[in-house]
């Protein structure tokens, strides 16, 4: 019984060290089941469908702003990955950048390069730097394909307990649960350590990213400390639920400022 229980995690071992990515910036493997083909015409059907519900910003000027800031970190992260030899990153990809009226303090993106602002977050940006800050995290979350990584968790997280409940059937019942028990906990803390790992990689990726695109990267750790001091009530966002407290992202920033004023100051 051991034996197979044994080829079933070989299996699925396998299979995850075959669909393995590379993150641009960072170089850290990641998990690609899914394939951006697959999974950007999905996002872009979502993205249109948010975009359909929601009430999008009348205001010209600001919206120019947000598509003006949005294109110039597309063009940055084009030429950084042309650089790099990595421009097949953005196979698929289709950009926009879009305002929705709304008070959340919030921006959110989704594979393929669409994201959205609130209007509730320009207050808090203040300024093109400050939306740059913002536009760079981003970014950096859909070069990342942090959401077709965390698709992809999903997917073997479910097919591990699948196959693992199959391989086990015939032991005694007794065995089967505390095995599915601690998988199901392991599996569960993994995602939710990754997601916070998404977190901090967007965060230098977008500090990276903003500084090619020629905004002063040290502007950064100021807009955080704006977000900190936001009353209780409005610090919901999804995008900082998951992240680290506000201190810990200031003092990581400020770690990575050395890297991102190196690509500031070849301007
Ligand atoms: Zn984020």
């Amino acid at each position: 019984m051991l034996n197979k229980r044994n080829i079933w995690v070989f299996i699925l071992m396998i299979l995850v060290l075959a669909n393995c990515a590379k993150v641009p910036v960072t170089g850290r493997s990641q998990l690609s089941i899914v394939k951006n083909s697959e999974l950007i015409p999905m996002s872009f059907n979502q993205y249109d469908g948010v975009l359909e519900k929601s009430n999008l910003s009348k205001d010209q000027e600001q919206v120019a702003k947000i598509k003006k800031v949005g294109t110039r970190i597309q063009q940055a992260v084009e030429k950084y990955l042309s650089e790099q030899g990595q421009r097949n990153v953005l196979n698929g990809f289709e950009w926009e950048f879009n305002l929705i009226e709304e008070e959340t303090v919030n921006a959110w993106s989704m594979p393929g390069g669409k994201v959205a602002f609130y209007t509730g977050i320009l207050p808090i940006c203040q300024d093109g730097i400050g939306i740059a800050v913002v536009m760079g995290h981003e970014v950096a979350h859909a070069i990342a394909n942090h959401g077709r990584e965390r698709m992809s968790q999903g997917l073997v997280a479910n097919l591990g307990l699948a196959t693992l409940s199959m391989a086990t059937q015939s032991n005694q019942s007794l065995t089967n649960q505390i095995l599915l028990q601690s998988v199901g906990a392991g599996t569960q803390l993994g995602i939710l350590k990754f997601s916070r790992i998404h977190e901090s990689e967007a965060d230098r990726m977008g500090l990276i990213f903003m500084s090619i695109a020629g905004y002063d990267p040290t502007a950064s750790p100021a807009f955080w400390e704006r977000m900190a001091r936001l009353p209780e009530g409005q610090k919901v966002p999804d995008w900082l639920s998951t992240h680290p407290s506000n201190s810990t992202r200031i003092s990581d920033l400020k770690k990575s400022m050395p890297e991102a004023l190196t690509y500031y100051k070849l301007k």
